[in-house]
């Protein structure tokens, strides 16, 4: 006999170890598998754990009514490396554009469902304004060079570094700290000399960032707690 499953999306991950089911912030089911795991397992896994995903999905609905609905909108946004707070108005227009002016931002939008795409975009806008100078100044520090740097919204990866010498920055670093933000230059920045996680490679890291192990830390529990207005 076959049974309904609930609806569900699934996410392969480089990362993961093994598969786990998460509710997003938005209520939808997601399934994370690793990349060595058949996708058909996915199926499986949710049958497997049906209750869960009951008591969850209820608690996350129960959430959402008493407190916020799906499309919620920030009235700000704060930018701790600027020190700045962002606040947001929102005007229903019939073009999706963004508009900023000192400290406030006008969002024109469509429909709600632009909302996050205008937000990404402006968002991806000020990292790059700022990034750049960043990055040149801490490579500067250490005495590296690297190709060429680009800002991108990624949704898993904080930054990264090619054998090419490129280096790639994620826009939500501009709503972390700033010792988050360093942190994460200095660890692209010291993959120019070690393409790895090694010993020496974490050597090179403490020396221009001796709390890195903290670092890390809060890295992964932000990670963890991406603001549901990016998604
Ligand atoms: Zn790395």
């Amino acid at each position: 006999m076959s049974q309904t499953l609930p609806h569900y999306d699934v996410r392969i991950s480089k990362r993961a170890k093994h598969a786990r089911l998460q509710i997003k912030p938005n209520g939808v089911l997601e399934v994370v598998l690793p990349e060595t795991m058949n996708p058909n397992q996915a199926a499986n896994l949710i049958r497997s754990h049906q209750d869960w995903i009951f008591k969850h999905q209820q608690s996350n609905q129960t959430k959402q009514t008493n407190h916020e609905p799906i499309y919620v909108r920030p009235n700000s946004i704060d930018l701790p490396l600027l020190k700045e707070t962002i606040t947001i108005k929102y005007i229903a227009s019939d073009i999706n554009a963004y508009e900023e002016d000192n400290d406030e931002l006008t969002v024109s939008f469509i429909s709600d469902m632009a909302i996050t795409k205008i937000l990404q975009h402006w968002l991806k806008h000020r990292a790059t304004m700022c990034f750049s100078a960043m990055l040149f100044g801490i490579a500067q520090e250490m005495d590296e060079s690297y190709k060429s740097v680009s800002i991108r919204l990624q949704k898993t990866r904080w930054g990264s570094c090619s054998n090419q010498r490129r280096i790639n920055l994620n826009a939500k670093l501009l709503l972390l700290p700033e010792g988050l933000i360093r942190y994460v230059m200095v660890h692209e920045l010291s993959h120019l000399q070690h393409l790895n996680h090694s010993a020496e490679f974490w050597q090179r890291v403490a020396e221009f960032e001796p709390d890195y192990l903290i670092q890390r830390q809060k890295l992964h529990a932000w990670s963890r707690q991406q603001p549901y207005w990016l998604y």
